[in-house]
């Protein structure tokens, strides 16, 4: 009889719960609406033939993910309150297919990915720019995004982060699409900014190289 009784409350305090779920999950439909029809231009204007799914999950961590078998691709309610535009949202998920594209090729790279995670971070963040300026969209808008989520890191982990990390992303795009430096729309935006004084120290190395290099980019400019 306890035991009925106990389910009972059990029962009465879990029914308001779940509706509850069910009205926040309405709200919030629009986010998976925008991540769905973010991920399917990416890969239709990137002509990409791989299949991949786009889903908003209810994870309160700061992330994005995809799962290497079913290559659904998830971007967290935690991650949320830090996109400001269309550009930073591609951003995430240019990197997450980029991930997919590797997950693509099988066991093996599969393999390779989890041994050399720094290798495979850096080229899912160079072919997310490349994606993401096949799509129309702003490549710098990933050094933003990632500037409000990435820390430094620390001695124990294995992932390419911090100033590091948005230092290579800035070279690839300084290298391979000037012009977004040039005509920089993100000047003026505060996280950028942020970068831009961060990353002092990595942009003048950046600049050294290429003069040495006798290569003058239009993008010197910017500095
Ligand atoms: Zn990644």
């Amino acid at each position: 009889m306890k035991k009925i009784i106990l389910c009972l409350i059990i029962l009465m305090l879990s029914v308001p719960a779940c509706m509850a779920d069910e009205l926040r999950l309405d709200k919030e439909i629009p986010y998976q609406k925008k991540i769905m029809a973010t991920g399917f231009r990416l890969l239709n204007a990137n002509n990409l033939d791989k299949r991949m799914t786009f889903y908003y999950c209810n994870e309160k961590d700061v992330n994005a993910k995809i799962y290497s078998i079913s290559k659904k691709i998830c971007i967290y309610k935690g991650l949320i309150p830090f996109i400001d535009s269309d550009d930073e949202l591609a951003a995430i998920i240019s990197h997450e297919i980029a991930h997919g594209l590797d997950l693509h090729e099988g066991l093996l790279r599969r393999m390779a990915m989890n041994l050399r995670p720094v290798k495979y971070e850096k080229k899912a963040d160079q072919t997310a720019v490349d994606l993401m300026v096949n799509a129309g969209y702003n490549p710098l808008a990933l050094i933003v995004i990632l500037n409000k989520v990435t820390g430094e890191p620390c001695f124990a982990t294995s992932r390419s982060n911090g100033t590091k990390r948005l230092a290579v992303i800035y070279e690839y795009i300084y290298n391979k699409y000037p012009a977004y430096l040039v005509y920089n729309d993100y000047r003026e935006n505060l996280y950028y900014q942020n970068f831009l004084l961060t990353s002092k120290h990595e942009r003048a190395q950046i600049r050294q190289k290429y003069l040495e290099n006798n290569i003058k980019p239009v993008a010197d400019r910017e500095n």
